[in-house]
């Protein structure tokens, strides 16, 4: 008989998705070249999307949630991997239309996989997770549209997030100057350890603004979108950039062209889900330098697999400070 291993799953349900706790065998799983056995997953933004039903992002029912997982190797028909290689993934439509990080096996295409960076352990691998991978991704738009620290200061918004928390640790080791956006300012102290300079309340940001402001911002990491990456865009500075992410105040963008037109900023989307494989590994070697791993284990929230639908829901009320780890 083939050994069973717990699942989180959702089916579809009238309102919300129903969560249950199977027994899998590996004959459950989806198509793949490699087989994982899960060590460490994580909740991000968007599984407490697919935990809730808050937004459509599961495109399979039922489905395992969990769009990042750490593990390792335990069969391989991929070239690139073989048992015992310990490895990441993030995105690539799993925990959305393939079976995710919420089990203890996976089975995926070897080409969605990353080698887990010497120095990274996979506690901190899913203390990273699709957030702090994407957090990564902004800093490198920022360095890639020649932002340096001697330009201004850098403003995170959705700060006490997953997102901005690591983003704001990544800039502050790079040595620029860090204002946080948040709508918890009493998370002064936490935002402040992680290197933020400055805190500004997010209600400053998140109202219809005017179509040009007073120049504020060297450059801006935004997880927010919504009025409150309209307003950042009207106060970045002449040839300023923004990297933009996220939607968590929502998906529209009422803004004006003037920054554009005037100041030269520019707008860089900031893609983790469908990016190509070299420039995940270059963004997961540059975390293994780059990031204070003493920074990452202040903003960690331990949890188990039981734990997970309840941090679905909060962190879609946006009450999870930092990055949740769940140990399967
Ligand atoms: P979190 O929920 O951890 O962080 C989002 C933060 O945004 C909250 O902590 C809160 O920060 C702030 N926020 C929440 N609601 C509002 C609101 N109504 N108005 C203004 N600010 C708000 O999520 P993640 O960090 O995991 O993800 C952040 C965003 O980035 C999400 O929209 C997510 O979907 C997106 N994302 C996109 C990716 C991509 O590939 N483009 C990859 C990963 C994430 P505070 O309390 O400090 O105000």
């Amino acid at each position: 008989m083939s050994e069973t291993f717990r699942a989180l799953m959702v089916q579809k349900g009238d309102k919300a998705p129903i969560i249950e706790f199977n027994d899998l065998t590996e004959n459950d799983l989806m198509e793949g070249d490699v087989t994982v056995a899960i060590s460490h997953s994580t909740v991000n933004y968007k599984d407490g999307l697919a935990l809730t039903g808050a937004a459509p992002v599961v495109r399979q029912w039922p489905l395992i949630p969990g769009i990042d997982f750490v593990g390792t190797v335990t069969k391989s028909d991929n070239a690139d991997f073989a048992p015992g290689d310990q490895v990441v993934l993030n995105g690539w439509g799993v925990g959305e239309a393939h079976f995710g990080g919420y089990a203890e096996r996976a089975r995926v295409k070897g080409d969605w996989l990353v080698p887990l960076p010497d120095g990274i352990t996979p506690a901190h691998a899913m203390a990273i997770g699709t957030a702090g991978y994407t957090a990564m991704l902004c800093v490198l738009a920022l360095e890639k549209a020649g932002i340096t620290p001697d330009k201004g200061d850098i403003l995170v918004t959705g700060a006490a997030g997953g997102v901005g928390s690591v983003a704001i640790a990544l800039l502050a080791k790079l040595g620029y100057r860090v204002v946080a956006s948040t709508g918890r300012v009493s998370e002064e102290a936490y935002l402040k350890s992680l290197g933020a300079a400055e805190i500004i309340d997010r209600n400053e940001l998140s109202s219809p603004g005017r179509p040009l402001g007073k120049e504020r911002w060297a450059a801006a990491v935004d997880a927010v979108g919504s009025h409150t990456l309209a307003n950042v865009l009207s106060q970045i500075k002449y040839d300023g950039v923004v990297a933009a992410c996220g939607l968590a105040q929502g998906p529209d963008l009422p803004a004006s062209v003037m920054p554009f037109i005037l100041r030269g900023v520019t707008l860089k989307g900031v893609d983790s889900v469908m990016l190509p494989k070299e420039r995940r590994i270059e963004a997961w070697n540059r975390l293994a330098k780059d990031l204070d791993f003493a920074k990452l284990d202040a903003m960690i929230v331990n949890a188990s697999l039981d734990e997970v639908p309840a941090l679905g829901q909060s962190i879609i009320e946006g009450k999870v400070r930092g990055r949740v780890v769940v140990t399967l």
